[in-house]
């Protein structure tokens, strides 16, 4: 653990392109501590940026976490993971403390887990979790050439989708069959799709709260994120460097201006 609050100072050890939209970082981050839930993800700071991006903890062992990443179009951890500013082998990151949503209710019979590329790694150690207690479906919506063979345990029904010009995760879970009796619906995505569906499971499927869990994993915006410069880890880092309050602002304001 580094001396800044609940963050992990981490070491990037090997990185695999899984897809040209999907890459695997394998990190070293000692002490890391799970929270044993099977979405649960953690922020990602990368070299040189103060602000962080939530990935999913798709594995872990011994202070090691594999994390895969979707690169898109342009980005600040796209950017980064395809290799923008040199190898990222060997680079320091910073991650957050992990956090956790998937919660099943106790009669859940079975688990239906929805999502586009970024919710793969979650379904996909939501899967290797709980596929042994209870029937898994997945439905994946990702453009045609990140179809992953073997990305899911062979036990789980999985149906893939593919992506057009935009998602239509949301029709698709208004046109869903659904399984008999209780369960769970678990869904991510983009924002304005998962807006959409939370309205349908409340108001048409009248699921109740307990039941499902649908999270916005990104928000599609025509231009770039601006740049906000977050001052929690400048004055956490300046705190332990031991300097002054007026030192510290003056580091935030230079962060500030170098954006
Ligand atoms: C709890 C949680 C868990 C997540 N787990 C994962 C994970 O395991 N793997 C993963 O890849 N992502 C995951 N995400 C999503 C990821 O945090 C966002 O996609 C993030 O915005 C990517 O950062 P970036 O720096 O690449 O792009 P940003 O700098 O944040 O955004 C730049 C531009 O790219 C667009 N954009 C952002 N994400 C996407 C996308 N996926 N596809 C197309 N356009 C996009 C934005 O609209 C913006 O215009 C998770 C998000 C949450 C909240």
């Amino acid at each position: 653990m580094s001396t800044r609050a609940q963050q992990y100072d981490a070491t990037v050890r090997d990185r695999q392109q899984v897809t040209p939209h999907l890459v695997r970082l394998t990190l070293d981050v000692p002490g890391f501590t799970s929270t044993g839930i099977s979405d649960e993800w953690v922020g990602l700071v990368v070299p040189g940026q103060f602000q962080s991006r939530y990935y999913t903890v798709r594995s872990f062992e011994a202070g090691r976490v594999v994390i895969d990443v979707v690169v898109h179009e342009v980005g600040l951890v796209t950017e980064w993971a395809s290799g923008g500013s040199g190898n990222v082998i060997g680079q320091q990151v910073v991650l957050t403390e992990a956090k956790g949503s998937f919660l099943p209710p106790e009669d859940a019979r079975w688990l239906l887990l929805v999502g586009d590329l970024t919710a793969l790694p979650a379904m996909a150690r939501i899967a290797v979790e709980h596929g042994d207690r209870l029937p898994v479906r997945i439905l994946a919506e990702v453009p045609a050439d990140s179809r992953i063979d073997g990305y899911f345990p062979d036990s789980v029904e999985v149906t893939w989708l593919a992506l057009g010009a935009e998602s239509r995760l949301a029709e698709v879970v208004e046109g869903l069959d659904w399984p008999e009796g209780a369960g769970y619906f678990w869904m991510a995505g983009e924002s304005a799709q998962m807006r959409a569906i939370r309205k349908h499971l409340m108001r048409e499927r009248r699921l109740p709260s307990t039941h499902y869990d649908v999270m916005g994993y990104w928000r599609s915006v025509t231009r770039r994120q601006p740049r906000a410069v977050d001052p929690g880890p400048i004055w956490r880092a300046g705190k332990a460097a031991g300097k002054s309050d007026e030192e510290i602002w003056a580091d935030y304001d230079a962060a500030r201006e170098a954006q």
